[in-house]
């Protein structure tokens, strides 16, 4: 494993490994676990370079949000990026990648006003323009994402295709604690109470998913799952049904995001 800071550095390396084989790049921001581990492991599976950048990214952080307590256990990461056979860390500081003020954004309006955008607004933005930069910088010919973002996923697949990225995009399913909660950095904030009641969260995802298969109607089973979910103390964000591949109208996917406490969890399923 060689840890690499320097974006230009990176790039020069990038440029070398992309004319000799394939190159998979998972990006993330640490504080790695089996989500990211299974990411790292497809990407091992499908390529001869691997790549994993991590960086807490400020621009996809909201003014009240967590980006000074977010996790950062380096050094456990760099084990387990050794373990997963991962060939290149590419590990930037804040003033590696944002040298002067970042002027140029990835925007996508539409896509920015629905689901988690809703209530951040500038997070998106903050996203697929960092994945841009980190995708100019790693030179990668397959890019690993999870189904647990979905909507980051879906969009960094449309900027890919609008911008003419010539990096293939792989989603991946989520993997899930024995009790059905989405693995997630976040959920280390979780009082031992908070964290026993967050497996609702799925559960409910569950629910809807049968009652939608034998042709539920939509606003009702939202409000059944909204009062699963608040009946264990989270206030909700969001659930909403909308089709998998437009996040428009449709019955594809159900998403949702709430809050318990601090901590602000998402979750969805695929029908
Ligand atoms: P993050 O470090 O949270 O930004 O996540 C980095 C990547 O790992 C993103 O593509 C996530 O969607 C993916 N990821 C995070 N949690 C999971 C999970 N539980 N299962 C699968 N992928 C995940």
């Amino acid at each position: 494993l060689k840890i690499i800071k320097k974006p230009n550095k990176m790039q020069e390396i990038s440029d070398n490994l992309h004319k000799k084989g394939k190159i998979g790049f998972v990006p993330t921001m640490g504080a790695l676990h089996k989500g990211h581990l299974s990411l790292i492991e497809k990407a091992r599976e499908e390529n001869d370079f691997l790549i994993l950048s991590i960086f807490v990214n400020p621009l996809q952080f909201g003014p009240s949000e967590d980006y000074e307590r977010y996790p950062r256990p380096y050094k456990e990461d760099v084990k387990l990026a050794k373990g997963g056979g991962v060939d290149y860390l590419f590990y930037p500081s804040v003033s590696d990648l944002y040298p002067e003020k970042q002027e140029t954004f990835v925007k996508m309006p539409e896509f920015e006003g629905i689901l988690c955008g809703r209530n951040r607004p500038t997070h998106f933005q903050g996203v697929l323009t960092v994945v841009a930069k980190l995708f100019n910088i790693t030179k990668p010919h397959n890019a690993y994402f999870g189904q647990k973002d979905y909507q980051q996923a879906i969009m960094i697949r449309k900027m890919t295709k609008d911008l003419n990225f010539d990096v293939n995009i792989k989603i991946l399913p989520i993997i899930r604690e024995g009790d059905g909660l989405a693995m997630s950095s976040r959920n280390i904030y979780l009082s031992k109470e908070e964290r026993g009641k967050a497996s609702v969260l799925y559960q409910s995802l569950l629910k809807g998913k049968r009652l939608l298969e034998k042709g539920g109607d939509r606003e009702e089973i939202i409000s059944l799952m909204k009062g699963m979910i608040e009946r264990e103390g989270f206030e909700i964000d969001y659930i909403e049904i909308l089709d998998k591949e437009t996040l428009k109208e449709g019955k594809t996917l159900i998403a949702l995001a709430a809050r318990i406490g601090k901590t602000r969890l998402i979750d969805n399923i695929i029908i």
